[in-house]
């Protein structure tokens, strides 16, 4: 198939840009709508779903891949599909200062098709299975849960058509929630191929032109511009049309229908939750065959979301309640013609994107105060300058095999050892003049409240010691006394 001409950018001339809003003198510069500040009060939600997420890739053999952020806008008018609502309403695109027309990535699949035919990965032994994390941009209208930035963590596979492929990533979309505590059902559908598709779109249209009067302004328009996304219209009137529906499952010719009920069979085996769903169809023009989503089995009510993100619990436009098929948590399915669409060799492929922050909202929502990883084991506590530079020594010393903490720029020990308790450090080390004069520390058990002095040369092997990572030897405090606690 040859592939279609590129678009030439459009130049739009500064004068023709809509103009800035004035910005109020001395005003604090906001954030902009849509966007979002990821603040270290969360930073344990996405490390535990970024290692939970890589620890699934690594298991089923996915090699991590990261592509440019910025990609011609061309990519996405080719792969996504230029009547889509992604390419053509939600797209944040410029023409930079060289004249080339740039979009901001909605989404990466179409990224790894590009970077896959132009690495010559073709080459390589098939299938190529990749695995990223990362942001993506759409100007869609802002909701809970729903940003202009967003994170997804993807799995794409490439180069191989056996349905088995299909069903190991629907079988890893579900381990990822499962490890997550995140019950999910999966809905399942086939949109079947370019061929059989065809045919039953013209059933479809048939459908609705009946019901053409009762259709929302939206479907009125995709009867004749994309009629296969009427099926996932939301409007509460088209909802109930889209029931009478002719359905996809009932079209697929043999091919599409032997492909689809191998999928299906697998996950029989492995005794998944899923749901055919014959109105999942996806909103990238570049899907066949099989397509599915992840929904929670109970979308967060409105007032859960807005808690979980930090605001106030009342219901507003940008903090509606969703339904679960509102708040998909992610999807994916085939695509085997998007490798080709984008000029390389027919190459089949399937893959799929979680949101991110729809599961951090969810996990959030269920467990509002996770324990922070590993906990702090040992706290460096010091009182003078002399101190604070013997201090700085240890820190680094202990810094590979121990979980250290320390506040090396106060000056008191009272503000010190408040902090130590804070962060539930198991010992404090505490090295005073005293403790300089003499080369010793002292190292307080803050369970027992006991504490002993130490020579400084040996603190190190005692405290890994104390923790088991050097072997247990007799008296830890050769040159040093067992004292009360006594230090504050
Ligand atoms: P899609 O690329 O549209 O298939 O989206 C895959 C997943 O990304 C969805 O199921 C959502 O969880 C997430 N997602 C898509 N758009 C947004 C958005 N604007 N804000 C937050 N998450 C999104």
């Amino acid at each position: 198939m040859k592939p279609p001409a590129a678009e030439k950018p459009k130049l739009v001339k500064t004068a023709e840009l809509p103009l800035p809003k004035p910005v109020r003198p001395g005003s604090i510069p906001q954030l902009l709508r849509g966007m979002k500040d990821i603040l270290p009060v969360d930073a344990f939600y996405w490390k535990n779903v970024r290692e939970k997420f890589e620890e699934l890739a690594e298991f089923f053999g996915y090699m991590p891949i990261e592509t440019p952020i910025m990609e011609p806008r061309d990519l996405f008018v080719r792969g996504v599909g230029k009547q889509t609502d992604i390419v053509e309403k939600e797209m944040y695109t410029f023409v930079d200062q060289g004249g080339e027309s740039i979009a901001l990535r909605p989404e990466m699949t179409a990224s790894i098709a590009r970077a896959y035919i132009g690495h010559g990965m073709v080459n390589m032994p098939q299938p190529l299975k990749f695995f990223y994390f990362g942001p993506a941009f759409r100007h869609d209208r802002p909701q809970a849960g729903r940003y202009r930035q967003f994170h997804q963590a993807g799995f794409e596979a490439v180069g191989d058509a056996h349905p088995i492929v299909d069903a190991e990533l629907i079988s890893m979309a579900w381990a990822f929630f499962k490890d997550l505590n995140l019950p999910v059902t999966i809905q399942l559908n086939s949109i079947g191929c370019t061929v059989c598709r065809g045919a039953y779109k013209s059933k479809l249209v048939d459908y609705y032109k009946t019901k053409k009067g009762a259709l929302c302004a939206a479907c009125r328009e995709r009867l004749t511009r994309s009629p296969l996304r009427l099926l996932d219209c939301k409007e509460p009137g088209c909802e109930a049309i889209k029931e009478g529906a002719p359905q996809m499952f009932d079209h697929l010719d043999e091919a599409c229908h032997n492909h689809f009920f191998k999928v299906v069979e697998y996950l029989d085996d492995l005794n998944l939750p899923y749901a055919l769903n014959p109105h999942i169809v996806r909103g990238l023009d570049y899907y066949n065959r099989t397509v599915f989503e992840i929904w929670p089995e109970a979308a967060p009510s409105a007032v859960q979301q807005a808690s979980a993100e930090g605001s106030a619990p009342v219901e507003t436009e940008e903090n509606k309640p969703s339904t679960p098929a509102q708040s998909s948590l992610g999807g994916g399915g085939r695509y085997d013609g998007l490798v080709e669409a984008l000029g390389g060799r027919p190459t089949p492929a399937a893959g799929f994107a979680i949101g991110l922050e729809r599961v951090i909202l969810l996990l959030k929502a269920k467990n509002p105060a996770p324990a922070d990883g590993k906990a702090t084991q040992v706290f460096l506590a010091q009182l003078g300058e002399a101190a604070r530079r013997k201090a700085l020594v240890l820190l680094h010393a202990l810094r590979s095999e121990l979980k250290v903490a320390s506040a090396l720029y106060k000056d008191g020990l009272k503000p010190q050892l408040e902090i130590a308790n804070r962060l539930g450090a198991r010992y404090t080390v505490i090295i005073g003049q005293k403790e300089v004069l003499d080369d010793t520390a002292i190292v307080r058990d803050m369970e027992a409240g006991m504490q002993e002095v130490v020579p400084f040369g040996k603190v190190a092997v005692d405290l890994k010691r104390r923790f088991g990572i050097v072997e247990t030897s007799p008296s830890p405090s050769v040159g040093g006394e067992r004292k009360e606690s006594d230090t504050t």
